[in-house]
């Protein structure tokens, strides 16, 4: 009982995509660079797009690092690309709290790293957890009780690499004892490619320990939930129609951009190859594919 889409189609005309919208929408990894390293043709790519008048946006679920962190990669890379041009999950979680009024004198207890502290200090917000909490044993002797702040309102959990049983523990305390607190997750990505060699476990990883803790669902704030499309589009005064969102990745760039009735192209720069769009299994489908963002460069009608 679902609809299925047209099969996505290799893009032939990229002057027509580039003329039937006005903002385009990038995934950061994969689209933009491959961990630290530039991907090809993507500073003429923006260039161009930016000389066309085009608003460029920048999205990546990626919570380790903060907006400003993101401008700083940016910029290494030689790219001029503004703060306020780069949406990270670990903003979105910070502006989710803003959005709802999360009170002040409430705290986050944060399962993640620097971006998301970085992020909530920013916003004004009081939190714990975090990277202090990366180095905590707990060690079970008989009658052994966690203590846990009463006044956290709010566990926001993302990718960790010095995720533990304490930090399980301590959200878990959080959410189960206090049926108000929120349970906020940055982005529930399955793997990510720390190096190029394998898959390695993602943010939905640390997830999915809370939610099989806690028997609750999060609140996803980074791709493909809504909130960061509703968010940006706002921002800018944007209309979804006129939005191009372009990743690597089908169950969360292009759902993100169908989910906000954008258009949308895969690149296969990333996690995405072209044997597994066209897998039978595969229900995503863009509007579009090409191999690059720098494809934007040659394509033009035949
Ligand atoms: N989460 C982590 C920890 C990552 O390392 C990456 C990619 O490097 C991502 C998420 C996905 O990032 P993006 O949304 O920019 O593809
Ligand atoms: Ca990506």
């Amino acid at each position: 009982n679902f609809t299925t889409r047209a099969s996505a189609q290799p893009l032939k005309n990229a002057e027509e995509l580039i003329d039937s919208v006005e903002t385009f929408i990038f995934d950061c990894d994969g689209v933009i660079w491959k961990g630290d390293s530039l991907i090809d043709g993507v500073p003429e790519t923006l260039d161009m797009l930016r000389s066309k008048g085009k608003r460029l946006v920048f999205v990546t679920n990626n919570s380790t690092k903060s907006r400003k962190q993101y401008g700083k990669k940016f910029e290494t890379l030689g790219l001029s690309v503004s703060e306020e041009e780069i949406f990270a999950s670990s903003f979105a979680a910070a502006a989710y709290l803003k959005s709802i009024d999360f009170p002040k004198d409430k705290k986050v207890y944060v399962i993640g790293e620097e971006g998301i502290l970085k992020e909530l200090e920013l916003a004004g917000f009081q939190y714990l957890g975090g990277p202090e909490d990366g180095g905590k044993k707990i060690e079970l002797k008989p009658g052994f009780l966690m203590e846990h702040d009463e006044s956290v309102g709010a566990v926001v959990v993302g990718f960790d690499r010095n995720f533990n049983y304490y930090k399980i523990q301590y959200g878990t305390l959080c959410i189960r004892e206090n049926p108000g607190c929120l349970f906020i997750a940055t982005n529930r990505d399955a793997v990510t490619h720390l190096t190029d060699a394998q898959e390695w476990a993602g943010g939905g990883s640390m997830v999915g320990a809370l939610s099989g803790s806690t028997q609750r669902e999060p609140l996803v704030v980074g791709k493909p939930s809504t909130f960061m499309m509703d968010y940006l589009a706002n921002e800018f005064n944007i209309l979804k129609s006129q939005i191009c969102m372009v990743g690597d990745r089908l169950d969360t760039d292009i759902l993100f951009g169908q989910n906000g009735g954008c258009k949308t192209l895969l690149v296969l720069s990333g996690v995405t190859s072209l044997p597994t769009l066209q897998c039978p299994n595969n229900s995503i489908q863009p509007d579009f594919y090409t191999n690059k963002i720098s494809d934007f460069l040659s394509l033009k009608a035949a």
